[in-house]
């Protein structure tokens, strides 16, 4: 018989850096402290490392190839680790979507396992299952932060915090003042994804519709599909015989509050299941293809919008705005789903041919001085944010911070004092493309399905 002992109270920890969420942010930010020599806590709600990438497993990186060109950083690095895999574990593809740029597609279980072992290597210290929760500040400055894992509450006390959590919930917690949604709370619908195995994806996408708009219509008067299915989105997976399923979206729901996040993620199933068996039944190449792979949970886009020392607007991207401190060059679509009772569009953002850049300021709040933020919480106006939040860009507006925070901490003083130009030419200097003054079209084209694809 084992006589297992309880495990003890986890002991209180310091740091120079604790990230807060896991996600393509939080990846970003702690691989890039971690490397800089700063001991860095990562800590993480869920049971795996990805974020919204392990909440819908299978969603490709979009925005990583403005004008066709590779952003760099550690997005460049961690797609070349999966293309360089045999067989290869990613591929540089077209985006079936107008105005969207080529995105990554790949193997979402070496994926998220490349990104568990590139945070390792780096140094970081991973905690999953862990939830942070209120931070205590003292004179303007962040001194510790509450955790919880099941062994019960610790403290961390950091030198500096980096919130990539998503929704915020420390910053606002601290008191940084936020939006929400489209400024009077409207958010963009949640996702639950799922895949269509066994399929014969020539024949699924003959038709060329990537919405699939004849099929949906038949569907929704038929009373099969839920009227939110007028488009089905649907695209090639990475497997061969699999089918991306990007459409069950769910309207109206607080990311913030979890039992909203648990109601939308059972009438997700429920809609999944009946998207299902729609397809098997009506669209051509589905009849002996299997429903596989609901995501864990609804992926939510947007919640919370911090204050920063800049805010990014629609107009700043109209005008292809480049900015002294800018940290990531971005030409997505305006890609905004279903706010109340829009629609799902993705209008061009920038002039054919331009992009604009992602300014550090967006990630620095005003007044704390010793807390960043990166990913899906920046500072944008809702145009803006619609356009800014693909994957790469997350990874990069992490990677930002984590050279943000190791200048601040080697110079001493407030985030707000970072010398920008500074951070840039790191970052640049790590591979960034396209920031500091350099053009973007000085880089190689990535040429989707060839060898060298990547152009990097
Ligand atoms: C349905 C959907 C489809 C999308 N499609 C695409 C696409 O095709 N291509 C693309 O590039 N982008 C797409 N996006 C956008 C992109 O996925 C997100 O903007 C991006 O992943 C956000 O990354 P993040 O790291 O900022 O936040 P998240 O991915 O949300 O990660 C935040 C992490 O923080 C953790 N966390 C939160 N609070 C706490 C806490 N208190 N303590 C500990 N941990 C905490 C969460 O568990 C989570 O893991 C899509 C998003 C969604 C939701």
């Amino acid at each position: 018989m084992n006589h297992l002992k309880p495990s003890g109270p986890n002991p209180d920890l310091a740091c120079d850096v604790l990230v807060v969420g896991a996600g393509t942010a939080g990846f970003g930010a702690a691989i890039t402290a971690a490397r800089a020599g700063l001991s860095v806590h990562l800590i993480e709600a869920g049971t795996k490392v990805g974020g919204v990438m392990a909440f819908c497993p299978g969603m490709p990186w979009g925005g990583g190839y403005p004008l066709g060109r590779n952003i760099g950083g550690v997005f460049a690095e961690l797609t070349l680790r999966l293309t360089s895999m045999a067989p290869p574990a990613a591929e540089v593809r077209p985006c079936a979507l107008e105005n969207f740029g080529p995105e990554v597609q790949y193997d979402h279980e070496l994926a998220t396992l490349t990104l568990f072992e590139m945070l390792l290597e780096a140094g970081v210290h991973l905690h999953l299952g862990c939830l942070v929760g209120n931070p205590t500040l003292v004179d303007g400055r962040i001194t510790c932060v509450a955790c919880t894992d099941r062994r019960g509450q610790f403290n961390i006390h950091p030198r500096l915090v980096n919130d990539c959590s998503g929704d915020g919930d420390i910053s606002a917690r601290a008191g940084v003042p936020y939006t929400v949604g489209d400024n009077v709370g409207n958010m963009m619908a949640v996702t639950l994804s799922f895949h269509m195995n066994g399929a014969d994806v020539d024949r699924v996408f003959a038709d060329g519709d990537p919405y699939f708009r004849s099929y949906a219509a038949q569907g929704v008067a038929q009373g099969r599909l839920h009227p939110d299915l007028s488009k089905l989105y649907l695209m090639r997976g990475f497997h061969p015989g699999s089918v991306f399923c990007n459409t069950v979206t769910i309207r109206g729901v607080d990311g913030t509050n979890p039992d909203a996040v648990a109601r939308a993620t059972q009438e997700g199933r429920r809609r999944c299941a009946q998207v299902a068996r729609f397809l098997i039944d009506s669209v051509p190449g589905f009849a002996r293809a299997q429903m596989w792979g609901i995501g864990p949970t609804v992926g939510v886009r947007e919640t919370r919008k911090l204050e920063a020392m800049y805010r990014l607007t629609g107009e700043d991207l109209a005008q292809s705005k480049r900015f002294d401190d800018g940290i990531v060059a971005c030409d997505n679509p305006i890609d905004d789903v279903m706010r109340t009772t829009a629609e799902m569009t993705h209008d061009a953002a920038v002039a054919r041919g331009d992009y604009y850049t992602i300014p550090l300021r967006t990630l620095i709040p005003r007044r704390i001085e010793n807390l960043l933020f990166a990913g899906r919480l920046i500072s944008a106006d809702p145009v803006a944010f619609a356009s800014v939040r693909g994957m790469p860009q997350c990874m990069a507006m992490g990677q930002a911070c984590g050279v943000a925070a190791a200048q601040t901490l080697a110079k001493g003083g407030a985030v707000q004092d970072v010398d920008a130009a500074a951070v840039v030419a790191t970052l640049q200097a790590q591979g960034l493309r396209g920031i500091g003054g350099q053009n973007l079209t000085d880089h190689p084209t990535a040429t989707p399905g060839a060898p060298g694809a990547l152009g990097i």
